[in-house]
């Protein structure tokens, strides 16, 4: 997708501060951290929101998730808990249309969500 900003990142057209790399994924710092850890996990594979995703995607979403346990457990955090989050359109607040998974740790993070 020439004109999204993830694709760019992942094609390394925009900058951004890599945690991980792999096959299917990258990871980097969120610009606008919200907590002491705010690491954003993208497929490397444009996809605009979950409501896209299909059944050739649990394998994908899976490594996901299993990403961003390991990520916080490297940050110290797999004790003490983190939070991981799927923002899906406008009600939810998602402002990039490719999806990615938000882990955040280092502070205590408030419930219900704002
Ligand atoms: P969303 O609101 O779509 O769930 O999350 C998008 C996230 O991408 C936001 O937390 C925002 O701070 C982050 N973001 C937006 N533009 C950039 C960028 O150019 N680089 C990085 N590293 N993060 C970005
Ligand atoms: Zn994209």
């Amino acid at each position: 997708m020439a004109d999204c900003l993830f694709c760019k990142i992942v094609g390394g057209d925009i900058p951004a501060t890599l945690v991980h790399t792999d096959e299917h994924l990258i990871a980097f710092k969120d610009i606008n951290p919200q907590a002491p850890m705010h690491v954003l996990i993208v497929p490397r594979r444009h996809v605009a929101s979950l409501n896209e995703l299909t059944d050739t995607d649990d394998a994908l979403v899976g490594e996901m998730v299993r990403r961003a346990a390991a990520i916080a457990g490297e940050n110290g955090y797999a004790g003490r808990g983190y939070r991981t989050v799927f923002n899906c359109n406008a009600d939810a607040g998602q402002t990039v249309f490719h999806i990615h998974l938000h882990v955040l740790g280092g502070r205590a993070l408030t419930w219900p969500p704002g």
